[in-house]
């Protein structure tokens, strides 16, 4: 079969994206030849688009047009207009709730239990948590000599994790938004891949005193070091693995056991999108998740302002009232974050997503919204908060991809599915990451990076539920601890960049 040239999605689509770069002058469809070189994933009038017409894709209203555009002209970012944002005080809830969800070809994982239940864990991990950023020089060399002397002792735990970040002193620990790195810290200790095992290096002087993130019966010698309680460098370092070879001990006798996928928290992210991304990687990454909600898993999905402008599209999949007052809540409380910043929502979209084909941020947010397939959105949470419903969850994170990261972690995911256009080598040490590319020459560009092509999709070698059951495998396979993508494999994983919307000191 030949490639298309152009795909469409919707039929009231005044516009659709080239699957290649094309020339001038190539009929890309019936009555539509282009009028220039258009790049490749970058949009093509289908019909003459006059000056403050709506430019249609998805269905949706992506901006207006700020000059006259010839039928098989090229559209780009400087010729859209956007629109203005849906009101979400008006949103409907409950009219679009789907109950015949695909079903899953596998019902259960391998995965690893913890002594307060909850999610279960895919790997097995010693986390060490640090109150502030001060701590992390020395917890670094410890960490180094753990995983070098102490770790080959051990050999059903996988690794260890030093969770440096840059909250704990400095910081207006009382201001009311605190709480979401206070919360994310705290929730993160917790995570399902550290085995309940807890493990806290202090300073001794900082704003994030131990006993804000640890329970009194957490609190004891047993699981906290505080470095100004010791002589000397050697000691600090002696005194961390000594409490890790404790740890160590317990992790290790940890088994994987055979668990249903109620059990199976998993979070989902886009980054480096093009416009290929809406049409490949997200919908195959949808399909997965209504595969694997319907078969009782947790899915959560985020980023805040690439959902902002289709939002209205996700309020009719919560079923009440208060999930969907949830939902709008969150989007108001991110406008007033980014208004106090002097930015809006447009502020959203990098070079790099506009040169592949993303004019706006309406464009991306709808090809955003697909990965969340089409299951009934069960709950909404604030970042850094841990889900207490099982289904698709949407959780309300800044779409920085090393943002959205740590809070989906704090969150409890046990892994994360990383949709890509244009390509990003991003990991986390806590979790492992799999990337799906949105295009073939991607995933060519980068075999040892790329862990899923959605490329196939575009080419017409493959539909959607094809690449979404092939990366449903995946999932269940990295879980089980049967594969690991490419991010673990080479150890790539980013700083733990936590997200502190409260001031500065
Ligand atoms: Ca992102």
């Amino acid at each position: 079969m030949a490639a298309p040239y152009i795909i469409q999605i919707k039929p009231e689509d005044n516009v659709a994206i080239t699957v290649a770069a094309t020339p001038a002058g190539t009929q890309v469809a019936p009555g539509v030849v282009t009028a220039c070189e258009i790049p490749q994933a970058h949009k093509v009038a289908l019909k003459p688009i006059g000056k403050g017409e709506a430019v249609v894709r998805y269905g949706v209203v992506l901006g207006y047009a700020n000059t006259d555009v010839p039928c098989g002209g090229w559209i780009n970012e400087h010729m859209l207009d956007l629109p203005t944002p849906p009101d979400v005080m008006a949103m409907q809830y409950g009219d679009d709730i789907r109950t015949d969800l695909p079903k899953a070809p596998r019902t259960t994982f391998e995965g690893y239990e913890n002594p307060n239940g909850g999610y279960a864990g895919i790997r097995n991990i010693l986390g060490i948590m640090t109150t502030v950023q001060c701590v992390a020089g020395v917890l670094s060399v410890a960490v180094e000599r753990i995983r070098r002397e102490l770790l080959p002792k051990y050999p059903n735990v996988d690794d260890v994790v030093a969770l440096n970040h840059p909250y704990g002193c400095g910081v207006a620990i009382d201001a009311p938004d605190a709480v979401v790195p206070i919360r994310s810290l705290k929730n993160l200790m917790h995570h399902p891949n550290f085995g309940g095992e807890i493990m806290v290096v202090s300073l001794g002087c900082e704003k994030l005193a131990p006993e804000r993130i640890m329970t009194p019966q957490e609190l004891t010698p047993e699981n906290l070091i505080v470095l100004q309680d010791y002589n000397g460098f050697g000691a600090m370092v002696e005194a961390i693995l000594k409490m890790a070879q404790t740890k160590l001990e317990r992790l290790n006798r940890r088994r994987r056991v055979t668990l249903p996928l109620s059990r199976l928290c998993i979070g989902m992210q886009c980054g480096g999108s093009d416009a290929f991304s809406g049409l490949t990687a997200n919908p195959s990454a949808g399909y997965a998740s209504d595969l694997l909600v319907g078969a009782g898993a947790t899915v959560l999905f985020s980023e805040v302002t690439e959902v902002r402008d289709g939002v209205y599209l996700l309020a009719r999949r919560t079923p009440d009232a208060p999930t969907c007052k949830r939902l709008a809540q969150e989007m108001v409380w991110y406008d007033d974050y980014l208004a106090k910043g002097g930015v809006d929502r447009s502020a959203n979209t990098t070079p790099g997503n506009k040169k592949g084909g993303l004019s706006n941020i309406v464009e991306k947010a709808m090809g955003s919204i697909a990965k969340s397939g089409t299951a009934p959105i069960v709950q909404v949470l604030s970042p850094g908060e841990v889900p207490t419903r099982s289904g698709l969850i949407y959780a309300a994170t800044p779409a920085s991809d090393i943002v959205c990261g740590p809070c989906q972690l704090a969150s409890g995911i046990a892994l994360q599915v990383f949709m890509t256009g244009r390509g990003t080598p991003y990991g986390l040490a806590a979790a492992p990451v799999i990337k799906v590319c949105s295009r073939t020459d991607m995933k060519e560009k980068w075999p040892d990076l790329i862990d899923i092509n959605a490329g196939t999709i575009a080419t017409g070698d493959a539909t959607i539920e094809q690449v979404g059951t092939e990366l449903f495998h995946f999932i269940l396979d990295v879980a089980s601890g049967v594969k690991q993508p490419w991010s673990e494999k080479w150890r790539l994983f980013n700083d733990l960049c936590i997200f502190n919307p409260a001031p500065i000191t």
